[in-house]
Order: C-alpha cells, then structure tokens, then sequence
C-alpha cells in the first residue's frame, strides 16, 4: 500500500529531514584525507542522539552502523571502519533518521583530495539525474516517470545505472511502498499523487551495472570495481510538485 501523508505527517517527515540534513553538513567537512569512515559514523550518531532522534540504520536488520560509508568501488551499504580516507577516494555517505516515529533517507557522494575529471563528471551527473527524477515527483505523473528521467540523463553521460538497488516509499517506516527503479520505461507503475512521500536515490557507474556483495554480508561493489557514486533525497509530491524535506546546504558540489 502507498501511503498518502497529511500536511502534519510530512511536517513530522521534514523534521527529521532536517536533523539528517545538519549531520550531513556537519560530515561534510569532515570527510577528508586521514579520517576514518568509523570516526564519520561516530560524529553522526553523536549529533543525531543529540538532537533528540534516532540514526535509523543501525540495529536495520543487523546494520551495525549509523551511517552507510562506500568507498569508490562500493556502491551502497558500505559499513563503517578503521579504513582511513584517501585523496582521490569517492565516499559515499547514506543516512537514515528516525524523529518520534517518522523516517527521512538521504545519501550524497565526495570527493576527497584531487579527483580525476572522469569521476567528477559521473558526480556531476548523477546529481543530475537525482534533480531531473525529483522533478517528476508531482501529481499525474507516474513513478517509472522519475525512473526513465534518471536512466536518460545518466545515459546521457554515458554512464550506467545500478539496477538491482532501488529507491522507495518513506514515511512512518524506512522502507515503504513503492519501488522507485532508476531506468525504464515512462509512463508505467502507479500515478503520483499528493501526499506520496519517495525517497529516490539513483546509483550511477562508469562501468558496468552489475553489482556483488563482499564477504561482510552488507557492502554491494561493482563487478567489474569501477566507480560508483549515489544521491539520495526525500521528497514530499505537493500540489505545487515536489518538495525536498533532505535538503542539505553545501557550496560546491565537487568542494
Ligand atoms: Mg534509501
């Protein structure tokens, strides 16, 4: 079922969206050579607890950490550790809040040091590709609407789109209904209505789309180890369109 959330529930959603977006700011500065990703999960739960909220990963059917770290390579649900940044890494930062029953998701990938051009393009891209699916989270569209707009521009770019990893449904639980894919046709899937509250994440690579869990159980990677970047936001469908409850402040995208 697809749950359509009142104006109150959706305050609630934003509330803690707006919990999610300060740590991530906080993270931000942070993630640079030299830190380790567990001082990055550290940092976060700390700031979360401190407001009052929850960091919704952790205990999430055994995730051991608050937030989700995925190094280059690593797409998503990359476990905090002693591994310590490196310039020229890509760090995926995925974080979920939980706020007095109400969830909010949101992720966005750095990079550390120098980059090379190739992975600034595939950040430049898939953050793209996040702003152009949003921008389909509106009443009478449909949700394979966002999930053709991401797979176009990421195309686009001439870079592949994680299939087996999916955006979703948010509100009173983490994960909710319905999918959101990041390819395939338009015009398919339920329609958009007000009150859909989506968190849409698209995973974009250089290579090809077909991920493998390493031996922790958690970190999905690319098959063929090139890299991996992913956006995530929530967004609340308004009548006025989408509303983004995620929205943290950063300067500059490639810093
Ligand atoms: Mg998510």
């Amino acid at each position: 079922m697809i749950h359509l959330r009142s104006q109150k529930e959706i305050t609630a959603i934003e509330y803690a969206g707006r919990i999610l977006a300060q740590t991530l700011e906080r993270l931000i500065p942070l993630a640079k050579e030299g830190i380790s990703t567990k001082e990055l999960d550290a940092e976060a739960e700390e700031f979360i607890r401190k407001k009052g909220a929850k960091p919704a990963f952790k205990g999430y059917r055994g995730f051991p950490a608050s937030v989700c770290t995925s190094i280059n390579e690593e797409i998503v649900h990359g476990i905090p550790s002693e591994r310590r940044l490196k310039n020229g890494d890509l760090i995926s930062i995925d974080l979920g809040v939980e706020k007095d029953g109400f969830f909010a998701d949101a992720a966005l990938t750095l990079g550390v040091g120098k980059i090379g051009k190739a992975a600034q393009n595939l950040i430049k891209i898939a953050w793209l590709s996040l702003l152009n699916g949003i921008a389909k989270a509106r009443p009478g569209e449909r949700i394979s609407d966002i999930s053709h707009s991401i797979e176009q521009t990421a195309h686009k770019g001439n870079f592949s789109v994680i299939r087996e990893y999916v955006g979703h449904g948010i509100g009173t639980n983490l994960h909710e209904e319905p999918p959101i894919p990041n390819y395939g046709e338009p015009n398919k899937g339920p329609r958009i209505k007000k009150g859909m509250v989506l968190a849409i994440e698209p995973m974009l690579c250089m290579g090809s789309w077909k991920t493998e869990v390493l031996k922790d159980g958690w970190t999905v990677t690319t098959k063929d180890k090139k890299l991996s970047v992913h956006f995530e936001h929530t967004v609340a469908v308004t009548d006025d369109g989408p509303r983004i409850l995620t929205l943290w402040k950063k300067k500059n995208l490639l810093q």
